[in-house]
């Protein structure tokens, strides 16, 4: 039993880095701390507790958490630190002897965080409790109303794909996953507190349903039926995943929006094949193909990861020209980075940093020339915008059903609700569209 006392009156602050599962996953601890009397910090409020969500995509994530951890034991002295996250579950000895972390807890951990900040007396050195990855096999769940109106419903962890850059595996742990009925019983709670949009998150989503026996379109059909969501989207599904069975459904369903995020990570078969990725180019073009097929206006995003060892010149070159003939929306556009433990570190021929620079430039180049004509196509035509709570100082927005971020003077009236706009001409930087008209709140 936590004698929840000790908590009275106790502040935390929470830092996360990395991918949209550790946000909803840190939302969600800080519900957990908020439920045992721990109040979330405001701006210059001294904390008692800080929580560090960690990342180790990349080397800089990485030195961005252990900056974090320096900056937040100097802005909080005296405070309990505990680190959480991939970071903490590869590398739980190293972070707990950074100075003033008291507790490093590994991934399957996430969920106990309470239980580990016993009286919240810092420790003389810092603990870890991390058991290895390929032993993981809890599934800490998660859905949490993210910083703005969106939920977000982890239904996936780990993966068992390997790819050869990758740590995430190592990370995380296994492909798992909780049962359809129990994910459907978490968006039902999500429709209960007024949400009306969900994404749906994990490592390789498209895995769904390995460890009950399920299937991932058996989970978008049960969610399709929870009455009060009425958008969902898919953060991202592996191009071998996402079978022409799941788009189909999709575009005839109630509720999941015309978006796609799709990685790619490299466009020519050889960087493919180094990768250790499960399809070649001409697989993945004729999946956008199909896409476009049933949903002409679906926003299609896709990852590419440039500068990966044994990628060439002439190899990007060619990518290049593939990923320019792709009818897509938008690239994220990701620098490769030399990961310890990874089969990558044994492929011949690294890219020099400044290159991969000039790589990754170009791509983004690319990306924006992409979105905004894919954003022009839709000027002056109507759809349905969710409105988001605005940031103090930002115009409110919010996105169409097709992922166009679409901007209306603010009015507190018109957020979480589903309003039928016409939309106009481009803002000022280009980074969405404005809206014409108001034709009807739905
Ligand atoms: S599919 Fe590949 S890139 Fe994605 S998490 Fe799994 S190993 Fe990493």
């Amino acid at each position: 039993m936590i004698d929840k006392t000790i908590f009275k009156d106790k502040k935390a602050v929470y830092y996360t880095l990395g991918c949209k599962l550790n946000f909803s996953e840190t939302a969600t601890i800080e519900r957990t701390l908020q439920e045992a009397g721990i109040r979330t910090a405001r701006r210059g409020e001294h904390a008692d507790i800080c929580i560090v969500n960690s990342c180790a995509v990349t080397q800089e994530a990485e030195k961005k958490c252990r900056q974090a951890i320096h900056k937040l034991v100097r802005t909080h002295p005296g405070a309990y630190v505990v680190v959480t996250g991939c970071y903490a579950q590869l590398s739980p000895q190293k972070l707990a002897q950074e100075l003033g972390v008291d507790v490093v807890l590994g991934i399957d951990r996430k969920g106990e965080i309470l239980q580990h900040l016993g009286n919240l007396d810092k420790k003389n050195e810092g603990e870890w409790y991390a058991q290895p990855s390929k032993d993981v096999r809890t599934f800490v769940p998660s859905c949490s109303r993210g910083d703005r109106t969106r939920y977000f419903l982890k239904v996936q962890d780990g993966c068992d794909y390997f790819c050869t850059y990758c740590t995430i595996p190592f990370a995380r742990g296994r492909s798992r996953n909780p049962s359809v009925e129990s994910l459907v019983a978490q968006a039902r709670m999500a429709a209960d507190e007024g949400g009306k949009e969900i994404v749906i998150t994990g490592v390789n989503i498209g895995d769904f349903g390995k460890s009950t026996g399920e299937s991932f379109i058996s989970l978008i059909k049960a969610l399709d039926g929870v009455e009060g969501i009425e958008r969902y989207r898919i953060s991202s599904i592996e191009p071998n995943l996402i079978t022409d069975e799941i788009i189909e459904y999709m575009a005839h369903s109630r509720s999941f929006m015309p978006h796609l995020h799709i990685p790619l990570q490299a466009g020519s078969d050889h960087v493919l094949k180094l990768m250790h990725r499960r399809y070649d180019t001409s697989f993945f073009a004729q999946k956008i193909a199909t896409v476009r097929r049933v949903f002409p206006d679906a926003f299609i995003g896709v990852d590419v990861i440039v500068g990966t060892r044994g990628e060439t010149e002439e190899l990007f070159e060619e990518a290049y020209n593939f990923i320019k003939s792709l009818d897509i929306s938008q690239l994220h556009v990701f620098s490769y980075s030399e990961r310890p433990g990874t089969r990558a570190l044994n492929i011949e021929g690294k890219v020099s940093p400044a290159e991969k620079h000039r790589r990754s430039q170009m791509l983004i180049s690319l990306s924006e020339e992409k979105r905004i004509s894919f954003y022009e196509r839709h000027i002056g035509r109507e759809a349905i915008v969710l409105f988001e709570k605005p940031r103090p100082g930002i115009t409110m927005s919010g996105f169409t059903e097709n992922y166009i971020r679409a901007e209306y003077k603010n009015e507190k009236s018109l957020v979480n609700r589903l309003v039928k706009v016409r939309l106009g001409d481009f803002n000022d930087d280009k980074s969405a569209l404005t809206v014409d008209e108001i034709l009807e709140v739905l």
